[in-house]
């Protein structure tokens, strides 16, 4: 990272037309359309020591995205030199750092800079912010870029704090610890455990995998991609554009499959079947690892070597449930015993917490946990009733089971951008959305969602908030459907003061 942008925010008080929290996709994104309409005050923070966000967190081995990186990338910014399909972290990585450099961002980040506490001051119609060690920001519009995936879930296990030897979460992946020869325990079977569990069991002496849901896995179908075709990509512009289009489509035809349509769920789940069988002839093996829910109910993850790893001699798969954890080892609910050294959460993240750590106060003093004390809800996923000039980017039933969600954050900052636009156009300085709009919204949502497999598919996910057991996280609709609906913002639906 260029250390000549990257300061420690030590400046005591800043005023910025827009604050931007977070640096991954999200709030870099916002950041680039801003520059590029030729906004240049806003401020981007970020609490972390670097930008990439999920792709800067998440080091663990083998770490990569399940969509191809033709369309897990901004439209805006393709990049013809992907090694690969799924390229890892790093490669992702370098390609938000050199967004950062292209679109001179520098000069607008705050790294090692936490946002604590926005505050709406209703009579001077700004937000105060406190970030990092005693910075103050005054800004007019604050946009939310902090994420669904980055703050950890950790299971709740008897005695986990006894356990003697290192114990980390995936995102948190600790690179000084010694695997190799050594009893590791992994707790969790999701998208970031199948990925790293096929690299650390061949350095296993032997590797325990707790399971307590078997996931539904279809074929990754990674491979190079070769000079010729980078070559291709980079003379002809069109053909990675047209690449792009069709990995969209492929992608988008998915979601009928999710939607209710039983012919396209039936042929995914055929493919997932052959999969497992292929990989597995032990019978008992593939009753474990056959989910009992629909296909799409959780992530589908896509994986070629994780249930060819499940049948190495060093691997064992143990379906019941931890009782105990203790200082050498795990017990599980039959009393059983395994000795462990090394004990790795691939758990997941707290997904369906927003705002995790941040206090957002709104008109009237409202803090908006409490005006989530139900459900969490924002019209498209972005604006929320009480809250004036604040945006959420991959907000609340936004995210996606199918295609790339960089495509739904482009479409979130289109909207941001068109509802700044209208603040301009109007000359007001205060946009707040009418709250029988966000309710309708939310109605609509919710209706939709009672078909689809998210919510009708039995079974228990991170997409359901914990408490009611609702989908709070997951768009039920297409893309396409997503990006007509924000296509711009209408008057209507907001009060401009
Ligand atoms: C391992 C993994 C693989 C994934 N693969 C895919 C994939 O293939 N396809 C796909 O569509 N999605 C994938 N996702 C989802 C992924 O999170 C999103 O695609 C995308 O990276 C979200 O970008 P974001 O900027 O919204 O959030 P993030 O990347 O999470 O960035 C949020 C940033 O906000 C910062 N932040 C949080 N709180 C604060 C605060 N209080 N103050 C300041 N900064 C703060 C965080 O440090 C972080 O840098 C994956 C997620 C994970 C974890």
């Amino acid at each position: 990272m260029a250390e000549d942008f990257i300061q420690n925010a030590n400046d005591a008080e800043i005023a910025v037309e827009v604050l931007i929290v977070g640096g991954g996709f999200s709030g870099l994104c916002m950041a680039i359309k801003l520059r590029e309409a030729g906004m240049n005050s806003f401020l981007l923070i970020e609490k972390s020591d670097d930008i990439g966000g999920t792709w800067y967190d998440n080091r663990y081995p083998a770490c990569a995205c399940d969509i191809p990186s033709h369309l897990y990338s901004f439209s805006f910014d393709p990049w013809p030199d992907w090694s690969r399909m799924y390229p890892g972290q790093e490669e992702i990585h370098d390609y938000l750092k050199r967004c950062v450099e292209k679109y001179e961002l520098g000069r607008h980040i705050r790294l090692n800079t936490r946002l604590h506490e926005a505050v709406w001051d209703e009579k001077e119609s700004v937000w105060h912010a406190a970030a990092g060690e005693g910075m103050r920001i005054k800004a007019r519009v604050l946009v939310s870029g902090i994420g669904g995936l980055h703050v950890p879930q950790y299971p709740k296990l008897k005695g986990v704090d006894r356990f003697a030897g290192p114990k980390f979460h995936s995102s948190t992946w600790d690179h000084s610890v010694d695997l190799d020869g050594k009893n590791i325990a992994v707790v969790g079977t999701g998208a970031s455990s199948i990925q790293f569990v096929p690299q650390i069991a061949p350095r296993a002496g032997k590797l325990y995998l707790f399971q307590r849901t078997p996931a539904w896995i279809v074929p990754r179908i990674d491979f190079p991609i070769d000079e010729k075709w980078r070559r291709r990509f980079r003379r002809f512009p069109l053909l990675m554009r047209a690449f792009r289009q069709y990995i969209f489509w492929r992608q988008e035809f998915r979601v009928l499959g999710f939607l209710g349509n039983r012919f396209v769920r039936g042929k995914a789940t055929e493919i997932a079947m052959r999969h497992m069988q292929k990989a597995i002839s032990d019978p008992k093996l593939r009753e474990a690892l056959t989910p009992k829910y629909e296909l799409g109910c959780k992530r589908v993850l896509v994986s070629d070597d994780f249930y060819p790893t499940l049948t190495r001699e060093n691997v064992e798969l143990v379906t019941e449930g931890i009782a105990e954890v203790r200082e050498h080892g795990i017990v599980t609910t039959n009393g059983i015993e395994r000795p462990v050294d090394v004990l790795i959460f691939g758990t997941g993240f707290r997904a369906t917490e927003p705002l995790i750590g941040i206090r957002v106060v709104g008109r009237g003093g409202v803090e908006i946990h409490d005006a989530w004390r139900e459900r969490m809800s924002a019209y498209l996923g972005v604006t929320v009733s009480g809250f004036p000039n604040f945006f959420l980017l991959l907000g609340p039933n936004t995210g996606l089971g199918h295609n790339s969600v960089v495509l739904m954050i482009e479409a979130q900052v289109r909207y941001v951008m068109s509802c700044l636009k209208l603040m301009k156009h109007r000359k007001k300085g205060v946009l707040e959305v009418r709250p029988e709009t966000q309710n309708d919204f939310v109605a609509h949502v919710h209706r939709r969602l009672q078909s689809t497999v998210w919510q009708s598919g039995g079974c228990h996910s991170w997409y359901q908030d914990q408490r009611t057991g609702e989908n709070t996280t997951i768009w039920p609709g297409s893309v396409v459907a997503y990006l007509r609906r924000t296509h711009s913002a209408s008057p209507a639906d907001y009060e401009l003061t």
